[in-house]
């Protein structure tokens, strides 16, 4: 018997589903009527769906599938933020992790989008691993769709699992452009998971150009890895930089910003490296350089890794540097550090299959994205 690959439902845009419904001579409607299933529902089989005909659930049997990637582990730390190690197809040791990261009456997920990360970041252990591969649609939509279901069965009608959802785990999401975008597209339509698109952010280094087609493209907010306030230490720490330097990162996000339907900020993510990028100075010139964007800044305190060569800053010193940019009359949140109690058992469970991949998520758990 040959051996078809099915198609992975999972991981199909709504429009791409209607596409194929209707080249298999099947309604819209029957379409639909799937998406919800699998994403509101959290079916894994077609047997399930029963208001579909049983002739169509045997007909997409035979040449679809809806196959979520496989969790290696799940951990649950003592204040409620839970963790995955989640295996994608490209081999046993290509892992990636999701973190989810409840606050209030909001859960944020950080999601992965490649495994390891081609831009090579000074201070960043995914950077250090290099690029590996990346993420198809359904290993990204998946990370939601196993972090909702770690809950129980999935209920449209029930509290909302997973509130927010931030492209901030491995890799660079503008580099997986096409799967990244059916993801998200995805985590805000309507008949799949319906987040806000003030809800969703990407977080990019700066690949200029992506950030021009992600306008046409989809609404999502916006998070920019900056890191230093000129090109010169930029270029040290982020090497895309030299090929898209600030100043035209900057008019991409005046562009994407302009070009939204409704009135938004830019995130500026600014990792604190002590000695490196955190001195009086540098704030000042922060401020002075970011004036003609609106935005945000979130400050991260450097999260050490194994021979980084990087050290976070004193809590005086990240203090002092959020209060210049607070003077200079800009909203500056500082991240925290979540899910301790988890970090070793993860660490443990990792280490059998990948050192990099424990070591480059360490930081995940910091993330506390203030996105609406
Ligand atoms: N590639 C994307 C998204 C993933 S990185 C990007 O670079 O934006 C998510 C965030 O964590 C980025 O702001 C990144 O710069 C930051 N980061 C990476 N390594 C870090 C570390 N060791 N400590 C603190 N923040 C780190
Ligand atoms: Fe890649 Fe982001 Fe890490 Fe830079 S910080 S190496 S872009 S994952």
């Amino acid at each position: 018997m040959t051996d078809i690959k099915k198609i992975n439902l999972l991981g199909l845009s709504p429009e791409k589903l209607i596409e194929y419904f209707e080249s298999i001579g099947e309604k819209k409607f029957r379409a639909t009527q799937v998406i919800k299933w699998i994403h509101q529902k959290g079916a894994e089989s077609f047997e399930e769906m029963t208001d579909v005909s049983k002739v169509l659930r045997a007909k997409l049997e035979k040449t679809c599938e809806i196959r979520a990637p496989e969790v290696v582990s799940q951990n649950i730390s003592s204040d409620g933020t839970r963790k995955w190690i989640i295996r994608t197809e490209g081999g046993k040791n290509d892992c990636v992790e999701t973190v989810l990261i409840p606050d209030g009456d909001r859960a944020t997920l950080c999601v992965s989008s490649q495994v390891g990360c081609s831009l090579d970041c000074s201070f960043c252990s995914t950077g250090k691993q290099g690029f590996n591969r990346n993420l198809t649609p359904a290993e990204i939509i998946g990370q939601v769709w196993i972090a909702i279901k770690s809950f129980g069965p999935m209920d449209p009608n029930g509290p909302r699992r997973v509130t927010n959802v931030v492209m901030m785990g491995m890799g660079e999401p503008l580099m997986n452009f096409e799967p990244v975008v059916d993801a998200m597209i995805l985590m805000m339509h309507d008949h799949a998971y319906g987040l806000s698109k003030r809800r969703v952010t990407l977080s990019t280094s700066g690949v200029v150009p992506k950030i021009y087609e992600l306008v046409k493209r989809t609404d999502v907010s916006l998070a920019i890895s900056l890191h230093a306030p000129n090109d010169e230490l930029r270029s040290q720490l982020v090497p895309i930089n030299k090929k898209y330097p600030i100043a035209e990162l900057i008019e991409a996000c005046q562009f994407y910003l302009a070009n939204l339907p409704d009135k938004r900020h830019i995130t500026i993510e600014y990792t604190l490296m002590s000695g490196v990028n955190d001195n009086e100075q540098q704030a000042h010139e922060l401020a002075k350089l970011l004036q003609v964007l609106e935005c945000k800044i979130n400050l991260i305190p450097f999260n050490p890794f194994p021979n980084s060569g990087y050290e976070k800053p004193s809590n005086n010193r990240t203090r002092r540097f959020q209060k210049i940019l607070a003077d200079a009359g800009y909203t500056v949140t500082v991240r925290t550090t979540r899910g301790d109690d988890i970090d070793a058992a993860c660490g443990q469970l990792v280490g059998d299959f990948q050192d990099k991949t424990r070591r480059s998520q360490k930081y995940i758990e910091l993330h506390e994205v203030k996105s609406e």
